[in-house]
Parts: C-alpha cells; sequence; structure tokens
C-alpha cells in the first residue's frame, strides 16, 4: 500500500541550510509511510504550479512544526510579541496547504502546521497566546521534548478523538508554542482545548482526513506509543487516497 508522505521543512537562514527534527521521518517511517522532504525555495519562486508537481506525487502531507507564522496572512499587522518568522515557508505551506484541500489529499498540521492549515483556509491566529489569552497556562514548557506537560480534553465524537481513543477525554500532551488558533477556518471545528480554553486540535468537517494538532506527537513517540496514532492514520488515510486515484484511471 504506497503511502508517500510529503513532509515540509524548515529554512537556517544563518547556515543557509534547510532542516527538519529526524522524529517526523522516523515517526512516517513506523507508522508504515514513506517520508518525503518538500524544501522551502527564495522569496519568489514558489508558486502554485510548482507547488502541484509534488503534491501530484504524493498521497499525504505532513505540516511539521517551526517559526511563527506572518499575521499578514490572516490580516494583522505584527503584535510586539510576534516571535520569528519565515517568508520562505509561508509562502510554500500555505499553497501546499490549499493544494491539499482541493484535492482531498490527507493532511496532519503540527504545532506550526496547524497555524498554517487553519490560515490557509481563511482562518484566523492568536500571535501571542500568553499576551492575548486571559489565564493563559504555560504552553511553552521547559521540562524535555517527550514530557506531557499539560491536559487537552478531546471531543471523543471528533475524528481526533477517534484516533486517540482517549477514555475520561483527557489527553496529556507537551507543549512547545506561543501562537495559537484564534477563530478556526470555515469548515474546520475545535476537537480539542486546554484547560484555559486554548485550541488544541482542529479538524476538517468537508474532508477525509485534514487535522491539525498543537502539541509534538512525534517528539513523544518514544515513551508513549498512543502518540504514533496519528502517523498511523495519516498513512492509512493516505493508502486510501492512493487507491482512490487507482481507481480513477
Ligand atoms: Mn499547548
Amino acid at each position: 500500500m504506497p503511502a508517500n508522505i510529503g513532509i515540509s521543512v524548515s529554512k537556517d537562514n544563518e547556515n543557509q541550510m534547510l532542516a527538519l527534527p529526524a522524529n517526523y521521518v522516523d515517526a512516517v517511517r513506523e507508522a508504515g509511510g514513506v517520508p518525503w522532504l518538500l524544501p522551502t525555495f527564495a522569496p519568489g519562486s514558489v508558486d502554485e504550479e510548482l507547488v502541484g508537481l509534488y503534491v501530484d506525487r504524493l498521497d499525504g502531507l505532513l505540516l511539521s512544526g517551526g517559526p511563527d507564522l506572518a499575521p499578514r496572512y490572516f490580516g494583522e499587522e505584527p503584535h510586539r510579541d510576534l516571535g520569528q518568522v519565515s517568508p520562505e515557508r509561508d509562502a510554500i505551506e500555505l499553497l501546499l496547504a490549499r493544494a491539499a484541500l482541493e484535492r482531498d489529499l490527507p493532511v496532519l498540521a503540527i504545532c506550526r502546521g496547524i497555524q498554517v492549515l487553519n490560515v490557509a483556509a481563511g482562518g484566523t491566529l492568536y500571535q501571542d497566546v500568553s499576551s492575548q489569552v486571559e489565564g493563559a497556562i504555560q504552553h511553552r514548557q521547559l521540562a524535555p521534548r517527550w514530557h506531557a506537560s499539560h491536559g487537552v480534553v478531546v471531543d471523543n465524537d471528533s475524528h481526533v478523538g477517534r484516533i486517540f481513543r482517549t477514555r475520561e477525554s483527557c489527553l496529556m500532551v507537551n507543549s512547545f508554542h506561543h501562537q495559537a488558533v484564534r477563530e478556526p477556518a470555515p469548515g474546520f471545528v475545535i476537537s480539542a482545548r486546554s484547560a484555559d480554553d486554548v485550541v488544541e486540535a482542529i479538524e476538517g468537517t468537508e474532508h477525509s482526513f485534514a487535522i491539525g494538532v498543537q502539541w509534538h506527537p512525534e517528539m513523544m513517540v518514544e515513551h508513549s506509543t498512543a502518540m504514533l496514532a496519528p502517523f498511523r492514520a495519516l498513512v492509512a488515510a493516505a493508502g486510501r487516497y492512493h487507491r482512490r486515484d487507482d481507481a480513477s484511471c
């Protein structure tokens, strides 16, 4: 069952290197998928046609974590506490997300990815949770990357709830973000929140598999096999997408 999963990467401007934490690749592989890295390009040299050449070869898309999304994409000026942004990543990932949603290509979006997915589909973000959400808990943990630092209440009837199959509706997750989904995009619903009401997962209601999580399951896999579930679900959806493609030939 081919499941070619494209993974977006970061641009390290200082060293002119493309970079991706290896645990994304390992989680996709462990889930049975074939990981492919999707590069960023020089500003202005990426367009829908180029993105289409990549997306046409994929069975699934994984939008990885990284820096902040530029607020102009959801119609705001930069908040004083906006962090580092990556114009190269914004350019290609917003196009990748839109191309995937148009084709109903399965998408799993992690951390920065949930923000890209939401904005690509027309939603908005908090630029800085700690200053924009009253009573916000700590979402930038100082504990090790695999440590589950806060709880999220998951809607058990949601796609995300079925993937994680949580009893008691509460799932412990890690947290390395300071942006978060503010208004979910049209066609998307919230499927998990933390105790301070910050959105921790969204899903597309009009898509077979369009899921965003604010935490980093790929960092938790080594200590919690349950966190492999979203990667297994992505690979399974990618297999179905691939077969649907075959059937239409
Ligand atoms: Mn969090």
